[in-house]
């Protein structure tokens, strides 16, 4: 038997998560948004899978777009941050990327580009996250140079919210209200219907008014909330990765003896502790806090002792029929992501998307 440390990825689950978001906003069309490698789960396998379920696929960069046409995958590819170079553009262009523009650096580089060389462009509305985009008064300015280019074909405007995980926060109510008209004086200006993109997932769930032309979901198709509080998704959502190990030794530790690098941990208690073939090297954060829930044989333990690189200790004490090669859940489909998040100060985004190359993952296909 070779090491057990591996994530299970559930294509099913991926799937049903996006017919969830697609439900919930039946006119739009969906950008499936599998930026970082789709969140850590494999952007090949993801992408491969909602091809037939979606109109589009996002990514960060040209390298995250041309893997998957390298892949065989042909549908239209957004990319996130737009071209870092002229070079990129052409390449774009012919390989039928869609590009956001977020500054004036990137409109100039139009020029590169051919007369039969045509790219769609998606305006990026800096409506209050401050990151990227243009200033609202300065978007009717950018919309007629594209709309003047002969290089530019449809242009889609778009904008990113910041806070709309924070369902009573008013601000998002604000950024909307700044897109609607900035939209508004295009439309008038030009007279032309402005296609938009607006929501990620917690803007699909959480903001109706988010809803438009093209959602763009990401951490949701996963089966990751994007709520940290005030959950009201993840009933409806399927975790599609679930990562597991097993106990690889058993102990007797008495009490005042201590576990792990530093002796961070002292039983209280003569005590049972279990050590299991995981650490941050796998993907585990080294940051969780001692007493982060772990599911051993489908019972709650809590880590003891520090996270090494190969191995956490986990206080079994108590628990029943636990013996070596017991199945262990560190995260997944029984125990959320985003709990373990908050045990190691940060959100299930981030887990999933670190997991490291070496942690073997298996496919659950369609
Ligand atoms: C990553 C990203 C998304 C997806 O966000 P989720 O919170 O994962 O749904 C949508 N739009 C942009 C611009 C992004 O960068």
């Amino acid at each position: 038997m070779s090491r057990p440390t591996e994530i299970t990825i559930d294509l099913n689950a991926l799937v049903a998560n996006t017919q969830y978001a697609q439900s919930l906003s039946p006119d739009s069309q969906t950008v499936a948004v599998i930026k970082a490698d789709a969140y850590g789960h494999g952007a090949i396998e993801i992408a491969k899978a909602l091809q037939q379920q979606v109109t589009m696929f996002a990514v960060s960069s040209l390298e995250e777009a041309m893997e998957l046409r390298e892949q065989g995958i042909m549908l239209p590819v957004l990319l996130l941050e737009g071209c870092f170079s002229a070079d990129e553009l052409i390449i774009a262009s012919n390989q039928r990327f869609s590009v956001v523009m977020h500054n004036h650096e990137q409109v100039q580089m139009l020029h590169v580009l051919g007369i039969e060389q045509r790219i769609d462009v998606w305006i990026k509305v800096d409506t209050g996250m401050h990151r990227l985009g243009f200033p609202i008064e300065k978007v009717v300015d950018v919309f007629s140079q594209l709309k003047a280019a002969a290089q530019v074909d449809n242009v889609i405007l778009m904008t990113h919210l910041s806070v709309a995980d924070e369902q009573h926060n008013p601000f998002t109510e604000s950024q909307l209200n700044h897109f609607a008209q900035c939209r508004k004086n295009i439309e008038t200006q030009f007279d032309v219907a402005m296609p938009c993109s607006i929501a990620n997932s917690a803007g699909i769930s959480a903001w109706p008014s988010a809803r438009s032309q093209w959602n763009r979901p990401g951490i949701m198709l996963y089966g990751v909330s994007p709520f940290m509080h005030d959950d009201t998704m993840q009933s409806q959502l399927q975790p599609v990765m679930t990562f597991t190990s097993k106990v690889i030794a058993l102990r007797n530790v008495l009490k005042g003896e201590s576990v792990g690098y530093g002796n961070t941990w002292q039983a209280k208690e003569d005590s049972v502790v279990a050590t299991v073939a995981v650490g941050y090297g796998d993907g585990y954060p080294r940051n969780a806090k001692l007493g982060t829930p772990v599911l051993v044989n489908g019972q709650r333990a809590k880590l003891c002792g520090r996270v090494s690189m190969d191995m956490i200790t986990i206080d079994v004490t108590g628990l029943i029929d636990i013996k070596i090669d017991s199945e262990v859940e560190l995260w997944g489909k029984n125990l959320l992501a985003n709990e373990v998040a908050t045990w190691a100060n940060t959100i299930g985004y981030e887990l999933v998307t670190r997991m490291p190359k070496r942690t073997r993952r298996r496919i659950i296909s369609l």
